[in-house]
């Protein structure tokens, strides 16, 4: 008797180098160990996604690969007390799609520790509208209120507005009560940030600074920078007195050319904002939220379902910083 298949979109790495990737059929042995197995529903496209799916040396070590740092979907077999067969589950970061074959396949088997029950007030479908992007968002508004950014404090920027994570940030502030600057280099996309909760929307060139002082006007009480570098660098110039960037991105580069003053004048704090290895309890907590008081009302106005075998130009989109919100990969 034949073993039962399934398929899923593989990353493999020829003898010349080259990359290619498409759906195929593999065999339930090829799935890694691990407690649980899922049956995947939805997956998404994040960055670290597209990256994988072209073969980056940076997030896949080994070849055949399978991407997805997200998956939902319903557990099929566990061998640990927590997950029963029919429960629907959450698998965002840690491995996933990374070290590990991912979301975007039919199965796929993990670590129970890996694992967060999809909390009351979420289906699978918004679980990864939001995925590792909102998730990350959502730390990042967090750690802005732990730092005491407040509504009545002032305005917030959000950097790469229109991304997964930066669209996401600029509904969950908004809907707190903030006055949110997006800053995109979408231009075209202004409307769609305003019904998104923007107060106003910025070019780029908010966020240059030519002549590299140490400090410029203090604008914000505090920002989501999901793109790095120079911009990262001169939103945290403009961050009023005791006020929190946080930074998760690194969508136009992974340099910071700051000097001290920010931090020994205006007592900035650069909080940075890691989803993969999130503790358990604080991952449990933020999904919490996500689903209940900071379920984003506008989820559906982000997203757009895209099945596997038609992924392909989206990860050139984003590999481009083209995206605009949230792709679901449709995992049927
Ligand atoms: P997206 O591509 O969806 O969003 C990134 C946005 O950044 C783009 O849409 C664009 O927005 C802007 N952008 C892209 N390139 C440039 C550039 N060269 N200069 C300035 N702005 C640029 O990606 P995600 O939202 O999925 O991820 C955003 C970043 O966050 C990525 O670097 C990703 O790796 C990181 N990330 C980190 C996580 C963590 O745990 N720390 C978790 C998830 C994501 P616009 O056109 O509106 O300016």
């Amino acid at each position: 008797m034949t073993e039962p298949g399934f398929s899923c979109f593989v990353v493999r790495k020829g003898s010349d180098g080259s990359i290619t990737a498409s759906m195929e059929r593999q065999p339930r042995s090829a799935l890694p160990a691990g407690e649980v197995l899922i049956r995947v529903r939805y997956s998404s496209l994040n960055y670290k996604d597209a990256m994988a799916a072209t073969g980056n040396a940076g997030i896949v070590k080994t070849f055949p690969h399978v991407p997805g740092i997200d998956a939902a979907g319903i557990v099929q077999e566990s061998s640990d007390p927590r997950y029963t067969p029919g429960m629907q589950v959450i698998a965002t970061g840690h491995e996933l799609g990374v070290e590990r074959w991912g979301g975007w396949s039919d199965y796929v088997r993990v670590p129970a520790d890996w694992l967060v029950p999809l909390p009351a007030g979420l289906s699978l479908e918004e679980a990864m509208i939001l995925g590792t992007a909102g998730f990350t968002a959502a730390q990042c508004v967090q750690a802005l209120l732990h730092q005491g950014v407040m509504p009545e404090k002032g305005p917030v920027a959000v950097t790469g507005a229109t991304g997964g994570v930066g669209s996401v940030a600029v509904m969950l502030l908004s809907q707190l009560g903030f006055q949110v600057v997006a800053v995109s280099g979408k231009g075209d996309q202004t409307n769609w940030l305003k019904s998104l909760g923007a107060a106003e929307v910025a070019g780029r060139d908010l966020l240059t600074d030519p002549k590299n002082r140490p400090l410029l006007s203090a604008k914000f009480a505090g920002g989501v920078d999901t793109v790095g570098g120079s911009v990262l660098t001169n939103l945290c110039k403009m961050i009023q007195h005791r006020g929190c960037v946080a930074c998760c991105g690194v969508a136009g580069g992974g340099e910071l050319g700051l000097t001290v003053y920010p931090f020994i004048l205006r007592g900035l704090t650069l909080s940075g904002i890691d989803s993969a290895w999130c503790p358990d309890d604080v991952r449990a907590e933020i999904w919490k939220k996500l689903a209940t008081t900071w379920k984003p009302k506008q989820l559906q106005a982000v997203k757009r379902i895209v099945p596997r075998s038609k992924m392909q130009p989206e990860v050139e989109k984003i590999l481009k910083g083209e995206n605009v919100g949230r792709v679901v990969v449709d995992v049927e």
